[in-house]
């Protein structure tokens, strides 16, 4: 994260998430890496063999028990939390079991490396593992206001590239899939993100497989091209589908698009405070079967973005959670023929008190460019 958080804003964080493990009776949480611990601290643990834990019990102060190689660049807020630092030789497992001995419910981050976890139970035997997700996610999935204008920022720097692709501003015929990868990929960075998380392109065919790999393959003219793309700015995520056709689309196209297009915006305009989740998955859905299409919709109709490019809450049968203001997910239903052609439409939708507010507003049509 590159955004300087008020500590006042960290404070309340951890006074909110220590609410919550007095409710769900979790004594510690241990964070490493991912995005909680970020969330909480304004510390992105590396990616490392090198163990980064945050012990944060529910009450005393937290502990940051890092290499001491990373110590420099830790913000320090002594108000908030202690860092330990830890030296080449020590056991830094065995660090983290004494700082959290007494907890007899510790909740541990989703994405903490398997050897930690393998090394951490029988360090802590008396202790009862359970997901971090459940304590953290609930907050994070909330956005509040400044969250949202950084989600926004995110969102129209992403809807300016796809406006240049529909406007025919990013060629595509005779360059390859990974060419015009590239192009979006710096368009992202151009556009004020720090990162790209992913600048999917796929012609044709390959449209059909929804996370296609940006390959070799050569776009051509008659093919519908589908791109998926996005980033992370100031800390938070961007992430848009747009499809453009190369010349006169087919009837069928046209015709599924249309389809696509419709259940894409009821999902959206569903997206209302106290809607289930699984009901505005639902609503996309019942309008891509009632056109003869359901088989080919094959995933879920979104999920949650934030910090993390896909978090809690997901949009998809099962998923009881009402929505509530702040919560900030993608509206993205999608058609595949497998072979022939793929389509897909995203947006990032936040939910409030006055309705969904989307993050992108780019044309939702399919745009036909000339070639
Ligand atoms: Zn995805
Ligand atoms: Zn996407
Ligand atoms: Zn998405």
């Amino acid at each position: 994260m590159s955004v300087t958080v008020d500590p006042a804003v960290y404070r309340q964080r951890i006074a909110r998430v220590r609410a919550a493990m007095f409710e769900q009776d979790v004594d510690v949480l241990l964070l490493s890496v991912g995005h909680d611990l970020p969330y909480l601290i304004g510390y992105e643990a590396m990616p490392l063999e090198r163990l980064t834990m945050l012990v944060l019990p529910r009450e005393g102060t937290p502990t940051l028990v890092l290499p001491r190689l990373e110590a420099p660049r830790v913000r320090r807020m002594p108000d908030l939390f202690d860092v330990h630092p830890w030296n080449e030789t020590d056991d830094a497992v065995a660090i983290v079991a004494t700082l959290a001995s007494k907890a007899s419910v510790a909740a541990i981050g989703d994405q903490t490396w398997g050897r930690f976890v393998v090394e951490l139970l029988p360090a802590m035997p008396d202790t009862q593992f359970r997901r971090a997700v459940e304590v953290v996610g609930p907050l994070r999935s909330r956005k509040d206001p400044a969250e949202i204008e950084a989600l926004r920022a995110a969102g129209a720097a992403v809807d300016r590239i796809a406006g240049a692709l529909q406007r025919g501003e990013i060629p595509l015929v005779g360059r390859t899939e990974a060419q015009v990868s590239a192009d979006l990929s710096a368009r992202i960075l151009a556009e004020g993100h720090d990162v790209v998380n992913f600048a999917i392109v796929a012609a044709g065919e390959n449209a059909a497989s929804p996370h296609h790999h940006a390959g070799s393959r050569v776009i051509r003219a008659g093919e519908l091209v589908l791109c998926d793309f996005g980033g992370t700015m100031n800390g938070y995520c961007s992430d848009i589908t747009r499809c453009v056709y190369l010349g006169t689309p087919t009837g069928e196209i046209a015709e599924a698009y249309e389809v696509l297009h419709t259940a894409q915006q009821a999902a959206v305009a569903a997206a209302i405070v106290g809607t289930p989740c699984e009901v505005v998955d639902a609503v996309a859905r019942r309008i891509i079967a009632e056109a003869g299409l359901g088989e080919f919709f094959v995933h879920r109709t979104g999920h949650g973005i934030g910090l993390e490019a896909h978090e809690e809450p997901y949009i998809v049968s099962g998923n009881r959670l009402a929505l509530s203001a702040g919560h900030a997910f993608s509206i993205e239903p999608g058609i595949y023929l497998p072979g022939q052609w793929g389509m897909r439409l995203e947006d990032i939708v936040v939910a409030t008190q006055q309705g969904p507010d989307p993050m992108n507003c780019a044309d939702h049509r399919l745009v036909a460019l000339d070639v």
